[in-house]
């Protein structure tokens, strides 16, 4: 059986003080109030990474992750941080193939399988974001986008690789905007992907990956999103922000 996940991505918000507390928030929350087998990750940044995880020491259903990770095993890459300093913290997971990494960035679907090559051989878990922009939909394009951002970024892996991955369908023109695909948009979508995963794998493989659904997610639409039989869980931006609220979604698989 696939794992349920909500995951929080906190993008470039909260100081170090900031995310400790909101973490401790989080850790307790999901101690007292989450009775189900979901599991939670929050993908902060980087500055955060090793005191989360040390918080979260002894809390199984918790879990934490990055937002990005280079290409390159090491080097002359000023600013950058590499998967095996990320792995070295206890991180488990981090977000790959973003939105707004590629809008923002210029990460391609070329660069993206390379930063999945490098996060898997560094033993991280990739979230893999794919999803397509509103006029990409508006032309009807969007079946071969995720096609492509499938087949470009992560269908070089081999079987055992790829049942290591998390992937995200995230419609562009819902993040961050308050916009939400519908339930039938979104189900549509994930049925897709699975579709796509089990003729390139087999039927096994995409019946065990576990695919998030996220844009603007809240606790009064996660509960019809992810009663989708191909909805896994959530990759939460904004609501992630507020422990009440990212909770409230969590419990949504209780
Ligand atoms: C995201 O950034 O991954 C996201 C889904 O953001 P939001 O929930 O704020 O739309």
């Amino acid at each position: 059986m696939r794992k349920k996940i909500v995951a929080g991505n906190w993008k470039m918000n909260l100081d170090y003080e900031e995310g400790l507390s909101l973490f401790s928030e989080v850790i307790n929350m999901v101690h007292d109030e989450i009775t189900g087998k979901q599991q939670v990750v929050v993908c902060s940044p980087f500055i955060h990474l090793h005191s989360l995880v040390q918080l979260a020491k002894g809390y199984s259903k918790i879990s934490v992750g990055a937002q990005n990770a280079h290409q390159a095993e090491s080097g002359a890459y000023t600013g950058e941080v590499s998967a095996k300093m990320i792995h070295s913290t206890g991180t488990e997971y981090v977000i790959l193939g973003h939105s707004e990494r590629r809008q923002y960035f210029g990460e391609t679907n070329e660069l993206l399988a390379k930063k999945t090559d490098t996060a898997l051989k560094n033993s991280l878990k990739p979230i893999f974001c794919i999803g397509e922009t509103l006029q990409q939909r508006e032309a009807n394009e969007h079946f071969n986008i995720i096609k492509q951002q499938l087949e470009e970024g992560v269908f070089h892996l081999d079987a055992t690789q790829f049942s290591a991955l998390v992937l995200a369908y995230e419609p562009v023109w819902a993040i961050g905007t308050g916009v939400t695909a519908t339930s039938a948009q979104a189900q549509e979508i994930h049925l897709f992907i699975r579709n796509e995963i089990a003729s390139k794998y087999s039927k096994e493989i995409a019946d065990n990956t576990t695919i998030l659904y996220g844009g603007s997610c809240n606790p009064k639409n996660a509960g019809e999103l992810f009663a989708q039989p191909d909805i896994d869980g959530g990759l939460i931006g904004g609501a992630s922000l507020k422990s009440r609220d990212f909770i409230d979604i969590v419990k949504t698989f209780n």
